[in-house]
């Protein structure tokens, strides 16, 4: 059980002894994914509207919050945390975060990761290496410059393919994600593949997602995997493979090539059973479950005293409410999304 112990007068805060999270279906957590800043230098149609409106400064936490939030995930169990956004390199001194989670790597915590859209990669590769960042997630959705600068209406191709180049040459493992668009990438896939295998990185590639509002129909975009796959079975031999990463991705290798491809598919199959994972935003809020819009604020509870007991007991109450799965349904009839928060708040 949980001793919640306060502070008395000035004294040093008693430690409270944290308990693992165990949610209600048996699921231990022990993945956070933080979601740093809702800010992003692009505007990918199928993430975003081109006239967003972001939270304003004052309701972030700072970096120092942040990491105090992040210490008591790991003493709660996180052994792998990712930090992602909006884009988490825009986030002004965010590798004063890094560097403080990476001296927790070894003592509590066993990865820490980023999943990026590598414009500014290029610049923080070398530390992002030297602060314990082993491997990270490079969002790409095409290999064609001008396709890249409609799908992210801002990005700039080249700067990501420097940010990769850096990447690699500082010793980060690269795994590229690309959300599969019906119209716009599902002819490029083979090639992504080859390039992506021929520089050893792994592809991930995802099923579009309903969430927020954006400037496009979404019914129009989505492409289901089990589509994808049966296309790229006439060119390639594909064997499915147990490599898991800690994520909802499942894998197969790719004989042609020598390389893994892994399918993200919320959409077509349910990966919910396994799910270890709970996504904590720069406000604070904890979501249980990336597909639902229920919450818990941890802002309140970390504010109020030092002492994390509060926070643990939050963490606690949230963690009973973490539902068994999502239920995306793409609203067909209106158009609406099924979670009306934009995926840049949560992170991937
Ligand atoms: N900005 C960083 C990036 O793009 O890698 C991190 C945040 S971004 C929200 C994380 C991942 O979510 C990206 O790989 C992006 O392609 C994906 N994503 C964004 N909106 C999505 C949606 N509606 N459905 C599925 N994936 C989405
Ligand atoms: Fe920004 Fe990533 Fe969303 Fe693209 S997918 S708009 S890069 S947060």
């Amino acid at each position: 059980m949980n001793s919640h112990v306060g502070t008395i007068g000035n004294a040093s805060p008693l430690v409270a002894d944290a308990d693992p999270m165990i949610d209600p279906f048996g699921r231990a957590v022990t993945y956070l994914r933080v979601s740093v800043t809702d800010r992003c230098d692009f505007r990918c149609t199928y993430c975003m509207a081109e006239n967003m409106t972001f939270l304003p400064k004052k309701d972030l936490l700072t970096l120092e919050e942040l990491n105090r939030l992040c210490s008591a995930f790991i003493a709660k169990g996180v052994r792998k945390i990712r930090l992602t956004g909006g884009e988490p390199l825009v986030r002004k001194n965010i590798m004063f975060l890094v560097r403080e989670l990476g001296k927790r790597i070894g003592s509590g915590l066993e990865e820490l990761t980023l999943t990026t859209n590598g414009s500014q990669l290029a610049r923080h590769a070398e530390e992002l290496y030297d602060c314990g960042v082993r491997r990270i997630n490079v969002s790409l959705d095409t290999l064609d410059p001008d396709k890249f600068r409609k799908i992210t209406r801002w990005g700039d191709f080249a700067k990501v393919m420097d940010g990769i180049d850096a990447a690699q040459k500082a010793g980060l493992k690269i795994k590229l994600n690309a959300v599969a668009l019906k119209d716009f990438n599902a002819a490029e896939i083979p090639d992504m593949l080859r390039f992506a295998h021929g520089r050893g990185m792994d592809l991930t590639v995802i099923e579009t997602m309903p969430m927020g509002e954006i400037d496009e129909d979404r019914t129009d975009q989505y492409l289901p995997l089990s589509e994808l796959r049966a296309d790229l079975e006439r060119q390639f031999t594909l064997t499915d493979i147990a490599y898991k990463t800690g994520g909802p991705a499942r894998y197969v290798e790719i004989a042609e090539t020598g390389g893994r491809l892994g399918f993200i598919t919320p959409m077509t199959h349910n990966f919910c059973e396994s799910c270890n994972r709970v996504r904590l935003t720069c406000t604070g809020t904890l979501y249980m479950c990336l597909g639902q819009n229920d919450a818990a604020d941890l802002r309140s509870a970390l504010r109020a005293t030092q002492d994390d007991s509060l926070v643990y007991a939050a963490i606690d109450e949230a963690i009973t409410r973490k539902p068994k799965g999502h239920d995306f349904i793409i609203d067909r009839t209106h158009n609406r999304p099924a979670v009306a928060r934009h995926m840049s708040v949560t992170g991937g």
